[in-house]
This record gives C-alpha cells, structure tokens and sequence, in this order.
C-alpha cells in the first residue's frame, strides 16, 4: 500500500484533502491526524472492524484500548453509558484539550475499541485538523498514538511516516505537535477519580474543578509487579536500543557523575550518548550529546524528548545517560515516560565528586 502524506496548513485552503482523509475514515479505513498532545492513527470507533486495522497496522496488543476522540460536547453523550457530573465540570473546563476521561461505555462503542472493557476513554483535541477531520467523517474516531507499538509517539510526520509507511493509506502532516506527551487520562468510574497516566493537565488542575483526585499507585512505583489501571500503562512502552540511565542530583553533580560514568564506558571502548539541556550540553564529553532544550523551559522539553529518544535509535550508541527534568506542571508527565523508557535504572549523582564550575 502506498502512504501518501498531505501538507495541511490551513484546513479551509486544504478543504479538499481533509474531505478525502474523511471518506477514508468513514468507509472503514486508517489516517493519521495531528493533534495538540502527539499524532494519532484514526479509525471509525464504532466499525470493529476499523478498530481491529489499528491494532494490525501498529501491532497492539488487542487488550489495550484505544480513546475516542470527539469534536462536540454532545457526542459524549453517544460514546458514555453515563455521563457523570465531574465529566461535565472536567469537559467544560478543559475541552478541547489534552484530557482524556474514562467513563461507562455506551453501546455505540464496540467492545473491540475498548479493549473488551465496560468503559470507554474520550477526548476531544484542541487541534483544527483533528476537529475537521472528525467533523467531515461524522465518525467518533478512536485514535492511540500513531507508532509501531514499542516505539515513542510520533511528534512529528515524518515519525509515523518511519513506524507506518505503507501499511496506512494517508498521513495529514500538520507540523510538529504542541506539546508533545500523550494526554493526560483521568478515570470518572469510581467513587474518587483517579489519574491514570500523567500529562499536561495535572491533578492539582484537576482538584481546583472536582476535588479530590488521586494518581494511579502503580504509575508512581517502579515496582512492576504493581498493576496500573490503564492497560497500556503495564507496557514498557518503549525501550531505547541502547541502556538508557537517568541521573539524579543537583546539577553539578550530575554533570560530573555523567562524565565520570562517560569515561569509564569510553575507556571500555562503549560509545555514550548523553541527553542535557541547552545550558549543560557544552559540559559533556559523550559520543553523542543531544539537548531537550532549555532546562527552564520544561514545555519545550516535553515537545523535544521522544524526537531526541528516536534520534538515539538512529545512532550507534551503547548507553545513554539523561539528565533528570523533575519539575513542577508537565515535568510530572515528562519524568513518567523518560523513567519507563529507562526501565526505572536511576543513579544519584551526590556531593564532591568533582570540581566543575558551572556558569
Ligand atoms: P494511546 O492512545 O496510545 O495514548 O493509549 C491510550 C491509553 O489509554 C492506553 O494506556 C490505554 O490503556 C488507556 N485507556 C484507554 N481506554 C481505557 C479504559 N477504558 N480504561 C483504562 N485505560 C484506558
Ligand atoms: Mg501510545
């Protein structure tokens, strides 16, 4: 199958294309779309048959559910068996936008799009191109991220063009994504909601809207025989060719301990790769030095990380070491998917081992 890829720029000058992409989803077909959070691969979520070509083409396992994405209020109303007070306050508040919630199934949704489960995940993007195209296709559409399992999301066309090339029929190539982590995932199914996957809407954001919120225990532990609600959440995701290794500590520190760690492999003969920021790049001495951007700018890092994490993959690197982005707002979601691409493998970096000035 031949995947073409369509420039949209402006989705009333690109009318044409997006009406195409539409009939392709509506007679049962895959197109992946931008969105704000990361590029997804969609399908009309109520044909089990659309749903099971997105587990083929990105080679899913067929218990992890796929979310409805939505381009109007009311259509939560079709996809949920329920829709719950804290659905409404949390759909006003924050849609379109990178939230997804999960609430009782409704029986438009198959259970092939939920992965055999009684409840349903839907957002509704805060992104033109997505909204036309769920517009023009009259379909809800169920959309995971647009990669070959086992891969980082895509941010960037070109990404789902190297996970999916000719196994999908069309990618609409928005440009690069705004923000670059998947959405964050709240369940509404039980007495107190609860976080199941990070992202840049966080439980603080949450609470100020519905009160208390509670996170996902199995997400905050590296121990992996606790078992996260989200089905996908128990994968590892993604896993890097080389081992990759985050360093804890203050900055100095770390810069140090990369280094110090950077010649013992060097020495060994290994090639190192090392992930900084704009202001510690200059300070490494790895094979391979790449930045997330500005260490103040934690959004710019999360629109960069998987963009740098494919990088690597193309490089002859035997290990990586990563600086570690703990901040407050998205540096949450941020830290969730660097720690599951390094299997939970952290060092601190502690006092004195070194003499390095930073400036
Ligand atoms: P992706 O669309 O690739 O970002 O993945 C969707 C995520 O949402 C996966 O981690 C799924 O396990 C999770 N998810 C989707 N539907 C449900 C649901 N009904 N209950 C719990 N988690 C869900
Ligand atoms: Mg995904």
């Amino acid at each position: 199958m031949e995947t073409k890829i369509y420039k949209i720029e402006d989705c009333a000058a690109c009318f044409g294309q997006i009406r195409e992409a539409a009939k392709i989803i509506k007679t049962g077909g895959l197109v992946a779309f931008p969105t704000e959070t990361v590029y997804g691969l969609g399908a009309n979520a109520c044909d089990p048959n659309a749903s099971k070509k997105i587990y083929e083409a990105k080679g899913r396992p067929s218990d992890n559910p796929l979310i409805v994405h939505i381009a109007e209020f009311e259509d939560l109303y079709r996809i949920a068996g329920d829709v719950p007070a804290k659905a409404k306050l949390l759909s006003n508040a924050f849609w379109p936008g990178p939230l997804t919630i999960i609430v009782k199934k409704g029986k438009a949704v198959p259970y092939e799009t939920t992965g055999g489960l009684d409840t349903v995940a839907v957002r509704m993007p805060d992104h033109k191109t997505a909204l036309a195209l769920i517009r023009e296709s009259g379909c809800l559409i169920a959309a995971p991220s647009a990669n070959k399992s086992g891969r980082p999301s895509p941010t960037l066309a070109a990404h789902v063009k190297e996970d999916l090339n000719g196994r999908i029929p069309l990618i609409l190539d928005g440009g690069e994504v705004g923000i670059g982590i998947e959405s964050t995932i709240v369940d509404l199914t039980e007495e107190t909601p609860m976080i199941l996957r990070p992202g840049y809407i966080t439980a603080d954001m949450l609470a100020e809207k519905i009160g208390t919120v509670w996170t996902d225990p199995a997400i905050l532990t590296k121990d992996t025989s606790a078992r996260p609600k989200a089905p996908g959440m128990k994968y590892r995701h993604y896993a890097p060719k080389a081992d990759l290794i985050v360093i804890e500590g203050k900055k100095k520190n770390v810069i140090e301990k990369i280094n110090a760690l950077t010649r013992e492999k060097q020495s060994q003969g290994r090639k190192v790769g090392v992930i900084g920021t704009d202001e510690t790049i200059g300070y490494y001495q790895g094979d391979r030095v790449l930045t997330v951007g500005s260490g103040k700018d934690v959004d710019h890092i999360a629109r960069n990380l998987y963009r740098i994490l494919r990088e690597f993959d193309e490089m002859e690197t035997d290990v990586i070491y990563s600086e570690s982005f703990r901040s407050f707002r998205i540096g949450q979601a941020v830290m969730n998917r660097l720690l599951k691409a390094a299997g939970h493998q952290v060092l601190m970096a502690k006092d004195n081992q070194g003499d390095t000035k930073i400036v």
